[in-house]
């Protein structure tokens, strides 16, 4: 792949010139300000690798060599290392990416006919990404793979033709679309000026993990446990096949499964990975080709992880690290700032206002105050991020709400339906696999802050929904300043009571005392 630098190192290099000094990281090419890193009118490519982990990619530490591709578009990228998910679920995470918005302020859910939970349409004062900027010239399309990314829950806002978000397809297929539809685009681009937002989305690692042969020989172990009887007859199944057969040829049978299975089904998880990583390299190598690369912002993500057994489950249900902890690299025109690491934490709702930033689209101040996140680009030139703590949710099922916040020293999760919390402390047990909510001074601190972020969001889904019966909440200036800024509260009303409806789950949050 080609690296042709075109971001300069504008203000501050002629402030160390004029100064007599080099400025620090500010070599030729190399931005050295936020504003080195805007791409006005340069194309956008979000991929989505729907429940990749991070920890499967050679970027992120894997020693299996999973994914020699994509790695090498980390060296070409900048990469959050502690990247999460607002949520374990397809449509609340991703419409939290598209809307920065977490998942309880945007309202979306997952649709589940088996479950009983029906599709429903984010509400329409929510603005997505694909609104934005298709209101600021740029062609938008889609390729996506169905399920829960459904155009009709909101997904296709600021989409027009070129919207394919159903049938459940393999990834060579969402790619070779992308080429299709790209070939047609680009020499729109040359004669008309057209600048586009591609969403590519994959369900390739996602259950039923059935990858082509030959990657399964290279990387999945002989079959074990009850999964592997029941994954033969699925691993010679069309991929529709798979999906229709995917809770009665395997989940339903849970119950029986133990770490073996969790052994045997990710070594299959593996090799998806792989076979995924094989075919998205080749599409990066032809963007590359055809002089695509270097005009667009390519972004790489994941909209959560999934568990093998760690925490005594399967697929992406819960809040710990394997079901949030995501890959994120971002791709500037140019390669810039290439093989760059950003530490600190971040989540999927950071990455909306980074981009509209990038692309030096301005934002009104109710698209402003919409966004719950924050830029990225000064991370991206110092290397940490703010280290914001993360909040995630768990909005799929009704009687089985969770909330976590996650920062550096703890992961501290909210079990509404049992009036719960688990605490975890991430300094000296990383993979949470000991709860300490036992140890009351660690818990209330961390649940002291679970509670006030939980708060923060049931009063911004309120204002967004714009109802007003229920349970009195003390606000603070800051909180009160918001609603009047999203048109909730007017001036002089600073003495009405804010309330949120009954029923929030902040009624069940246990009280744990003073200490
Ligand atoms: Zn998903």
């Amino acid at each position: 792949m080609s690296l042709r630098s075109t971001a300069l190192c504008t203000g501050g290099a002629a402030l160390a010139a004029l100064v007599g000094f080099t400025a620090s990281g500010c070599g030729p090419g190399e931005p050295s300000s936020t504003e080195d890193l805007v791409y006005p009118g340069a194309n956008l490519m979000i991929i989505s690798i729907d429940t990749l982990r991070a920890d499967r990619l050679g970027a992120y530490g894997n020693t299996r060599g999973l994914t020699p591709h994509l790695d090498a578009l980390a060296g070409e990228s900048i990469l959050f290392e502690n990247a999460y998910a607002n949520s374990p679920k397809t449509a609340s995470s991703h419409m939290s990416l598209f809307t920065s918005m977490l998942p309880t302020e945007h309202g979306l859910r997952n649709f589940a006919p088996r479950k009983g939970l029906p599709l429903k349409a984010m509400a329409s004062n929510r603005t997505t990404l694909g609104q934005v900027l298709n209101r600021n010239d740029y062609y938008n399309a889609t390729i996506a793979s169905g399920g829960n990314i459904n155009g009709q829950m909101g997904f296709s806002r600021g989409f027009g033709q070129d919207t394919f978000m159903s049938g459940l397809r393999e990834v060579p297929d969402i790619v070779s679309d992308a080429k299709t539809l790209l070939n047609r685009l680009t020499p729109q681009e040359e004669s008309a000026g057209l600048h586009w937002f591609m969403f590519l989305h994959t369900y390739q690692v996602h259950a039923p993990y059935v990858p082509p042969q030959e990657w399964i020989d290279k990387f999945a172990i002989e079959p074990q446990g009850r999964s592997g009887e029941l994954m033969q007859p699925m691993l010679k199944m069309s991929i529709q096949q798979q999906w229709k057969h995917m809770h009665d040829g395997l989940w339903d049978h849970k119950a029986e499964f133990n770490a073996e299975d969790g052994e045997y089904l990710m070594s299959l998880y593996d090799a998806e990975v792989a076979y995924t990583d094989h075919v998205i390299g080749r599409f990066i190598e032809w963007l590359d080709q055809r002089d695509i690369l270097d005009d667009t912002i390519l972004v790489v993500l994941s909209d959560h992880g999934e568990e093998f057994f760690e925490h005594g489950e399967f697929e992406h249900d819960q809040l710990h690290e394997e079901h949030l902890r995501v890959p994120l690299m971002i791709r500037l025109p140019g390669g810039t700032l290439g093989g760059k690491k950003v530490s600190g934490l971040t989540s999927l709702i950071d990455v909306m206002p980074t981009l509209l930033e990038m692309l030096d689209i301005e934002v009104g101040s109710g698209l402003q105050n919409q966004m719950a996140g924050e830029s990225l680009t000064p991370s991206m030139l110092s290397g940490r991020t703010n280290g914001r703590p993360v909040f995630a949710e768990r909005v799929m099922f009704v009687e089985a709400y969770q909330a976590a916040l996650r920062n550096e020293a703890s992961n501290v999760i909210f079990h509404e339906a049992e009036k719960r919390l688990q605490a975890f402390d991430l300094s000296t047990d990383p993979a949470e696999t000991e709860d300490i909510s036992g140890n009351l001074d660690f818990l209330r601190k961390a649940a002291e802050a679970l509670k006030s972020a939980l708060t923060r969001v049931l009063l911004r889904r309120h204002a967004y929904d714009q109802e007003s019966t229920g349970v009195n909440v003390d606000l603070s200036s800051k909180e009160l300043d918001e609603l009047k800024k999203l048109g909730y509260i007017g001036d002089g009303d600073e003495d009405i009571e804010v309330k949120l409806p009954e029923g929030t789950p902040i009624e069940n949050f246990p009280d744990l005392g003073d200490g």
